[in-house]
């Protein structure tokens, strides 16, 4: 099979912030890429296959910039002795192929990670590349960069001072890694440190940023507290992770260098709804404390034109692989002021853009990967509809479809 055409398609423009009715397109499925696009029924002849949409919605696959794809959300209701080993990285890679597997059937066709024990995201991409397993498309960062012990120490990477984070940024590179992962404040999820934290300093991270940029990678930043977002943005970060808290000035400066924001608002949801109990209270309690101006503050990043591209943190505690991501989305326009469109264009255009690969991914556009998610009802009526089961295509080849689809429509895998 080399060439399809997808018919009476409604295909998702961000654009126009809106759907396309009554489209078709075509895929060389050896090149994954869309090759033609238009109105009504293809003019040129010669596919291999047209499989007819019958008027449903098509948006391009999701992505999320910030999974741990290694890590298992579920390990704080384990017993102490399972608990343990799920720091074997063993157990670790058991689940990352278990997470792939998840993330894929709920229509994520791209994901950044950003911190792996052991590294393990680089061997997975590697699988998935070479279809010995199945999920999205990975873009790694290796183990995450902290202070000695900063946030993240345990599966990190600890340097301290300029000449600690050159070296280990080229070795990370070198590794073979995507983008540089730093934890540039304290954090929700390790005891005796707060958001508000500085970790990092600005030379420290400007070494890192000028070292990955030389290797035209990208570099994240874990920061919650404006004084650490802000020093991120100022050092030229690509993206701000969670970003607890934004002044005015931060703002300004997000926007001169152009840094994106990954709220992974679902890491705090997910703990403050689903943790008492069992996520230690030291940490919940950190949740209890900043979780509306968390909120707050994407709201206001948002509202002031910073791009915002979606995140979950997949992996923290009761926040896994499986409809999060489209949850994630949902929050944004129930608290963070967006139109359902504008949600859309955060897990696609504004995640691709963020991660430096909008000429491959992001839109349902000529030339660009066939990577695209397929729903009966149209989410800009309601966002959440996202959160359904769905068909999901890579490369233009079906690799999910919902359980009764291929019975109702013809349409399947
Ligand atoms: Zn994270």
């Amino acid at each position: 099979m080399t060439k399809i055409t997808f018919i009476n398609a409604n295909i998702y423009q961000h654009q126009q912030q809106d759907f396309q009715k009554g489209q078709y397109f075509t895929v060389d499925t050896q090149t994954q890429r869309i090759t033609a696009i238009g109105s009504g029924q293809p003019t040129e002849q010669g596919s291999d296959k047209v499989i007819d949409f019958q008027n449903q919605y098509v948006l391009p696959g999701i992505m999320n910039a910030h999974t741990h794809i290694a890590n298992i959300p579920t390990y704080w209701t384990k017993k102490k002795a399972a608990i343990k080993a799920a720091d074997a990285k063993a157990m670790q890679t058991m689940f990352a192929i278990k997470n792939m597997q998840d993330l894929i059937n709920n229509g994520v066709t791209y994901i950044r990670n950003v911190g792996a024990a052991y590294d393990l995201d680089i061997p997975i991409k590697i699988m998935q590349q070479q279809k010995m397993i199945a999920g999205p498309r990975v873009m790694t960062s290796g183990r995450a960069f902290t202070i000695t012990g900063g946030h993240g120490d345990s599966s990190g990477i600890e340097v301290d001072g300029v000449d600690e984070m050159t070296k280990g940024v080229r070795q990370a590179l070198k590794r073979g890694v995507d983008n540089i992962k730093l934890m540039v404040t304290g954090g929700v999820l390790r005891n005796g440190e707060t958001p508000d934290d500085i970790q990092f300093n600005a030379d420290e991270i400007r070494a890192a940023v000028r070292e990955a940029h030389h290797k035209n990678k990208t570099v994240a930043t874990h920061a919650q507290g404006n004084a650490g977002v802000k020093e991120a943005a100022r050092a030229g970060v690509d993206t701000v992770e969670h970003a607890f808290d934004v002044d005015d000035e931060t703002i300004a400066i997000m926007k001169e260098q152009g840094t994106f924001i990954v709220p992974t608002m679902n890491a705090m949801y997910a703990i403050y709804q689903y943790g008492e109990g069992t996520v230690p209270d030291w940490a919940r309690n950190k949740v209890i404390i900043n979780i509306k101006k968390h909120f707050a503050s994407i709201k206001k990043a948002a509202a002031a034109g910073i791009p915002i591209a979606m995140g979950t943190d997949a992996g923290t505690p009761y926040n896994g692989f499986e409809s999060e991501s489209a949850y994630e989305m949902q929050l944004y326009v129930d608290k963070a002021g967006m139109t359902p469109a504008q949600a859309i264009d955060t897990a696609t255009i504004n995640c691709a853009r963020a991660l430096h690969v909008a000429n491959d991914f992001g839109e349902i556009a000529v030339g660009k990967i066939a990577d695209f998610i397929v729903t009966a009802d149209n989410p800009l009526t309601d966002i959440s509809i996202l959160q359904k089961d769905k068909a999901v295509y890579q490369g233009g080849v079906c690799v999910h479809h919902p359980a009764d689809q291929e019975v109702k429509s013809g349409i399947g895998c």
